[in-house]
């Protein structure tokens, strides 16, 4: 890293810590390109908010979410990356080095690896950003404790709602999940799971339309979308696992992107500007996995490494 007046030059700025941008460090920290990360919100992105991950080799047991997030960091950090505790603002991709406006100052890169991975969906229904904190909430690993002996809603039908559904028994008296259809979008494995447990059960083809408590969450309005029955739920908390959205708005107009807000990519991680690569959630709206994401940040810095050797030949 050296300064070019207050701006930092690197040659490979990582945004994300996740499992994307770890991994896209420690490859090019092996490069010996001396990548720097700069850590965005979620130090371990949301792979850091999982109780256990189940299905990434190598742990046939499971490993915490924050705990797999601190292998990926000390590993990388062991072949010589370094992590900032910053926030990227504003990309200027006119010209090289691309220049990187963030909380605490500038970066002038020679090449970019976006693993700024995506965030939950908001169900956007009245009383949901008032009660967020007072029992609506999107991390069961966070708030679930704060849930003891009380009564639960998750709303979802993929496989986070399901597994969070899952982790928040351990604290709730009752799991109750509100799915808008009949039919689970969840794998098989946690299906099984979710559906012999005592204390979860479903209620199908329904919505939450509104949030009722000023103070703290009391009870949910719901409707039947099959027959537009309406009625009211008690509640105490309000989980919603409705999937997520690119964190990519940064780059509107300046990286060709789908129309749900994926960064586009080849099969190398290249985006549309030469020396931007993409990898993880941001770029992948098909597997979001920890496993395919830290192999697309692979990707993306074995490619940006090819890209700065054909630079300097
Ligand atoms: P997801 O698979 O996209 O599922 C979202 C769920 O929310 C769907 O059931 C969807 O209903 C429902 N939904 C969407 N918008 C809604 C709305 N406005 N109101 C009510 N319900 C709504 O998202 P996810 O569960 O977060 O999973 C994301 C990805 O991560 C998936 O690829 C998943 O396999 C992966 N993941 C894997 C694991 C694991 O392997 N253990 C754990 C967590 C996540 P419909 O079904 O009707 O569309």
């Amino acid at each position: 890293m050296s300064s070019n007046g207050n701006a930092k030059h690197v040659k490979v700025l990582v945004l994300g810590s996740g499992p994307t941008g770890y991994s896209a460090a420690l490859y090019a920290a092996r490069a010996e390109l001396s990548p720097v990360v700069l850590t965005g919100m979620q130090l371990g992105g949301q792979a850091a908010l999982t109780y256990t991950i189940e299905n990434y080799p190598g742990f046939p047991e499971g490993v915490g979410g924050a705990q797999l997030g601190e292998l990926f960091q000390k590993q990388a950090e062991h072949f010589g990356a370094v992590t900032e505790f910053d926030l990227a603002n504003e990309v200027d991709f006119s010209k090289r080095p691309f220049k990187v406006t963030t909380d605490s100052g500038e970066y002038l890169a020679d090449t970019l690896i976006v693993g700024t991975g995506a965030s939950p969906n908001h169900l956007e229904i009245p009383g949901e950003v008032e009660l967020t904190g007072r029992g609506v909430s999107y991390c069961a690993t966070c708030d679930g404790w704060f849930f003891k002996d009380k009564k639960v809603v998750v709303v979802g039908g993929g496989d986070s709602a399901l597994e969070e559904g899952l982790f928040i028994t351990r604290y709730a008296s009752s799991v109750t999940i509100i799915h808008r259809r009949d039919e689970l979008r969840a794998g098989a494995i946690l299906q099984s799971r979710a559906k012999n447990h005592p204390k979860i059960n479903f209620i199908w083809d329904t919505i939450v339309t509104e949030t009722i408590g000023t103070e703290k969450l009391e009870a949910l309005k719901l409707k039947n979308v099959k027959t537009g029955d309406e009625s009211t739920f008690e509640a105490d908390g309000l989980f919603i696992f409705i999937g997520h959205t690119p964190n990519t708005q940064m780059f509107e107009g300046k990286l060709d992107m789908s129309e749900l807000g994926y960064i586009k990519v080849n099969d190398k991680m290249e985006t549309n500007v030469p020396g931007v690569f993409a990898a993880g959630e941001a770029a992948d709206p098909h597997f979001r996995q920890v496993v395919t994401s830290a192999g697309m940040g692979a990707a993306a810095a074995i490619q940006a490494t090819r890209f700065l050797e054909a630079e300097s030949e």
